[in-house]
């Protein structure tokens, strides 16, 4: 039930910088009227963003060449993996639903990835575009039933969401035979408990089921069996978000945006030592560089960048040294990282990288699911070890350990959470273990020369 006095009218006390991607030539596709609070109704949608319009145009289109489009624009997956959106969903059955089956469509809005804050502007403040998305989505694919799935404490976010499908439902954007397509699709929102781990797709089933919210094995994949067992899509929000800008300007249009094999635009969330962090809409492609000092900056301190997270806490680490990396999903794998969810995290000199392997690994040992004792013991141990060099007590042997334990989680576990783990640390010890050196034989921080660690 809607409750439209519980819905925010205050900013929130979290500071955002919305920056377009040009100027009028080219518009914020994602964050238009972002920060703006009374931007998320449908009649602003609909006056000011030409909202509907690209469902309108979708539902003149055969569902197959829906998927075509969103094939040809190159469009790939926001939530981490890159993967391309438009062959997703011609994974499931292409045959026309009869009545003893539903196909599913949940948005993940799990948004749980340290250092990524993007998902909640789109809920936050166009929550139409993520359901004009869906219902394209669910067109192309013809699914009967969509989710939007939250993480727990997007708790104030679910009551705009709430708000929003009922006005798109009144306004026959939902429900039976859509603006007369004869598509039947509602939508409906769901809040998880929490958990991190959610946010891989088939937890998020389990969890939208009321199961216990930990991965299944794969296969059966989602768009096989998914959802109670049905056919089913899961896409992240900033991904359905991009499908109405696609339906609008045109495959071709859209392609041409960013850089070969990654096309379009992406939220990059900067925090950090950064002067001025905050949420930004660019081309794929744009050089890490330019995030770092033109857009984030530099570093507040003043001090030089030490090392950056180019996609979310679980992504490998770079250097200074790779800063004129192109932020897209290609470029950074070449450079060892991964684009993973567009958070860039900025540490400057004064960031003692033992701690940062162990504030990582402390967040992915709390949030293991336990299934895989790799990850469930691995991760516990590392954090232990992590620790206790940090605080002083490390013993030699403990790096050579370290490593053994990472080469005994990657790729010994059912979900990524494992890998996920291991990457940040296993490029932290790489990239800077003289630092680690340094705690276990002399009991120093290398980047707090003056400190003597002591034990916690
Ligand atoms: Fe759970 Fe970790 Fe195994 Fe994933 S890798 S299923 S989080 S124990």
């Amino acid at each position: 039930m809607t409750q439209n006095s519980n819905i925010r009218t205050k900013p929130d006390k979290h500071r955002y910088t919305f920056e377009g991607f040009g100027s009028e030539k080219h518009p914020n596709f994602l964050l238009r009227g972002a920060g703006d609070l009374n931007n998320w109704p449908l009649r602003v949608y609909e006056g000011t963003h030409e909202g509907y319009q690209a469902l309108r145009k979708a539902l003149q289109m055969a569902p197959g060449d829906v998927i075509g489009e969103v094939k040809a624009s190159g469009l790939r997956g926001r939530g981490g993996a890159g993967f391309l959106t438009g062959l997703k969903w011609s994974f499931l059955p292409q045959d026309t639903p009869d009545k003893k089956y539903t196909r599913y469509l949940a948005a993940n809005a799990d948004e749980g990835e340290p250092g990524t804050f993007k998902d909640r502007a789109i809920l936050e403040y166009n929550p139409h575009q993520l359901i004009e998305g869906m219902i394209i989505a669910a067109w192309a694919m013809q699914c009967r039933k969509g989710f939007i799935y939250f993480r727990g404490e997007f708790k104030w976010l679910i009551d705009k969401l709430d708000a929003a499908i009922k006005e798109a439902r009144d306004a026959g954007y939902l429900g039976q035979n859509i603006l007369g397509s004869g598509l039947d699709f509602d939508l409906d929102t769901y809040r998880g408990a929490g958990a991190y781990v959610c946010g891989e797709e088939t937890a998020l089933l389990n969890s939208l089921e009321g199961r216990r919210g930990e991965p299944r094995q794969k296969p059966p994949f989602p768009a096989v069996k998914g959802a109670y067992g049905q056919p089913t899509n899961v896409n992240n929000v900033e991904t359905l978000a991009n499908v109405p800008v696609i339906m609008r300007i045109g495959a071709s249009a859209y392609a041409s945006i960013g850089v070969k094999n990654n096309s379009g635009t992406r939220l990059f969330g900067i925090s950090g030592h950064v002067k001025n962090p905050g949420l930004f809409e660019l081309p794929m492609g744009t050089p890490l560089r330019y995030l770092v000092e033109t857009i984030g900056g530099g570093t507040l301190s003043g001090l030089p960048v030490k090392a950056i997270i180019p996609g979310g806490a679980s992504a490998p680490i770079l250097t200074p040294d790779n800063l004129d990396t192109p932020m897209d999903f290609d470029s950074l794998h070449s450079a060892g990282s991964e684009g993973g969810s567009g958070g860039v995290i900025v540490m400057d000199e004064s960031t003692c990288m033992v701690q940062a392997a162990l504030r990582a690994m402390r967040f992915f040992a709390h949030e293991s699911c336990g299934q895989c004792t790799p990850c469930r013991e691995g991760c516990h141990w590392a954090e232990m070890i992590l620790s206790r060099i940090e605080y002083g007590q490390g013993r030699r042997g403990d790096l050579e350990l370290l490593e053994s334990l990472v080469s005994r989680i990657m790729g010994h576990t059912l979900c990524p959470l494992g890998d996920a783990a291991c990457w940040p640390l296993e490029s932290i010890i790489k990239k800077f273990r003289r630092e680690f050196e340094a705690h276990i034989e002399q009991g120093k921080c290398p980047a707090h020369s003056e400190s003597v660690l002591v034990s916690a």
